[in-house]
């Protein structure tokens, strides 16, 4: 498949996907790729047609597991020798809303879970509110370990950290992004523009949605900002029952 061609599929897919088709069959020859041999064998293997999608299903446990184990070990930037624990996110590997923070506070890096601290408990609360289990979402953060101090990430950390949260994305493959904060906000949306500019509109990123809104330890700073915070979450949650 050409260039061009795959962008056009690609909207092609999106639009699909908002009118709730979360399936399509194309050959692997169209799309340019290769089966893995294990991958050959679980077809191969499956004379009724019916267990192909298990036993792709498994494959995405498996590397969903040994990318959580890569960022345990993973000591690719200076944030790897200083944290406690790397953080690489919960809770369903088949989410359909997935949220993307900034990166592990103080709570997050002592216990090696996302959104455990004060924010993390308004988080809790707003899910109460909009009826989300938390266990059905994917939570996550830019980065996976801890800046020191909490200081903002940085140019060179973000590069580096962010193929585990792409290969995460590609993955789990959510219907909709919700990014918490400026610099997730900025990094799906390429621009350079503040929070309150980005935030409660929709924009692509690759083949995802994306809905930028306020990071909830903004909204403990600022009570203000929760009604949007709110107000961004349930619309990406009627995206996802569309
Ligand atoms: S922040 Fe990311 S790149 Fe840096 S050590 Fe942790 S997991 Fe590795």
């Amino acid at each position: 498949m050409e260039e061009g061609e795959r962008e056009e599929f690609n909207r092609y897919l999106l639009t699909m996907r908002k009118f709730g088709v979360r399936e399509i069959f194309v050959s692997d020859e169209k799309l340019g790729l290769k089966r893995d041999k294990k991958e050959e064998k679980c077809v191969e293997d499956d004379t009724t047609g019916l267990n192909t999608t298990s036993g792709l299903e498994d494959r995405k446990y498996e590397q969903l597991d040994k990318l959580k184990s890569e960022v345990e070990n993973c000591r690719m930037c200076e944030l790897g020798s200083k944290r406690k624990n790397a953080v690489f996110g919960e809770s369903s590997y088949d989410a359909k809303l997935l949220f993307v923070g900034e990166a592990p506070g103080a709570d997050e890096d002592a216990q090696g879970r996302p959104f455990v601290g004060r924010a993390g408990k308004l988080l809790d609360r707003l899910f109460n509110v909009l009826n989300i289990d938390r266990k059905s979402v994917f939570i996550t953060n830019l980065l996976k370990c801890r800046p020191p101090g909490n200081r903002d990430p940085q140019e060179d950390e973000i590069k580096t950290c962010t193929p585990y949260l792409i290969r995460q994305i590609e993955l789990i493959d959510p219907v909709v992004i919700i990014a918490l904060g400026a610099y997730p906000a900025r990094f799906f949306t390429g621009s350079k523009e503040g929070i309150t500019k980005l935030r409660g509109k929709e924009y692509r990123w690759r083949n995802w949605i994306v809905i930028p809104t306020y990071h909830p330890a903004a909204c403990l700073r600022n009570p203000n900002l929760k009604k949007p915070l709110w107000e961004d979450v349930k619309s990406a949650l009627e995206l996802v029952k569309r």
